[in-house]
């Protein structure tokens, strides 16, 4: 990274053929055989209610321990799962693996994140609904979260299939809600339980920016819709607590709890 004169942030241009591109396929290959070596794990991180602090869900995230690569960051290997469709596979790992956990959590829901793949790959309602009966989780217990960019690929298409996803019984949340173009008209046209407040928004808070006031608007409208508002990236109690003012009913965050192996609420 660089700074030019205006002070813009200049990322550097990738070496063609150099070191990034070897890194890159030695990753793709230990991917590719990922799955039948075991090295995935679901770390589950919980979204807790804002005034008792009692988990009401958890958010399971993908980890991948590689034998030859060592631990890497999802923001690393999900963008070359989904590139090399690999995602499908996994994910309906991830599916599966998330509901087994989640079977054993009383009322508590479980999170899975979907990438637009797996959204428009097709069979995505036969996939839940077999990780639903394998595993007898209650429908209501199980929450999807797309974001925003992956129903803007084709939003008629992700209307048809939000609506049947919606026919399984199960909840459907936007997340990282304000990073994309937040299109108003999404809110009316796709059948969603909540959304989920980007960190960014709660990072901005303590610049004494604008950003308090737009999450009170979105708690407004989320009682106005009947949606759920879950405010994500937690990490101190200050924060907590101008979010609790604010009327945030569900967060999440290192403040409650970092993403972990095995997690029980
Ligand atoms: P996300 O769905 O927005 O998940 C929240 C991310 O924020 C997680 O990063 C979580 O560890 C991190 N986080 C939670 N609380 C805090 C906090 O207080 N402070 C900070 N700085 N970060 C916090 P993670 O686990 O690295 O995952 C990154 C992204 O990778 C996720 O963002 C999600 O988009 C994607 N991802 C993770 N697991 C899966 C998966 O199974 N399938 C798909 N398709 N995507 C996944
Ligand atoms: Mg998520
Ligand atoms: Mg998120
Ligand atoms: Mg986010």
């Amino acid at each position: 990274e660089a700074k030019d004169g205006a002070g813009v942030v200049v990322a550097a241009a990738p070496a063609v053929g150099g070191a990034g591109r070897s890194v890159t396929l030695s990753l793709e290959s230990g991917l590719a055989r990922a799955l039948e070596r075991n090295e995935f794990e679901l770390h589950i991180q919980p979204l807790v209610d804002a005034v008792s602090g009692r988990p009401v869900s958890g958010e399971a995230l993908l980890r991948w321990n590689s034998a030859a690569l060592g631990r890497r960051s999802p923001a690393e290997f999900i963008p070359l799962l989904e590139r090399s469709g690999l995602i499908v596979p996994v994910g309906d790992w991830v599916l599966r693996e998330a509901c087994r956990q989640a079977a054993g959590w009383g009322d508590v829901r479980v999170a899975v994140n979907l990438s637009a793949r797996q959204f428009m790959g097709g069979d995505l309602v036969e996939t839940v609904q077999r990780a639903l009966r394998g595993s007898r989780l209650e429908p209501e217990r199980l929450e999807l979260e797309i974001t925003e960019s992956l129903m803007m690929q084709s939003p008629e298409r992700a209307v048809r299939l939000l609506t049947d996803l919606k026919r399984t019984g199960v909840r459907v949340m936007l997340d990282d809600f304000g990073t994309g173009f937040s299109n108003l008209s999404y809110l009316h046209a796709f059948p969603l339980d909540g959304l989920k407040i980007d960190r960014s928004f709660v990072v901005a808070l303590e610049h004494g920016e604008r950003a308090g006031g737009i999450i009170e608007a979105i708690v407004q409208m989320g009682h106005k819709l009947g949606l759920e508002i879950v405010a994500e990236g937690i990490e101190t109690s200050e924060q907590h607590l101008t979010l609790q003012k604010l009327g945030v009913p569900i967060l999440q965050g290192y403040l409650f709890g970092r993403p972990q192996a095995n997690w029980q609420p």
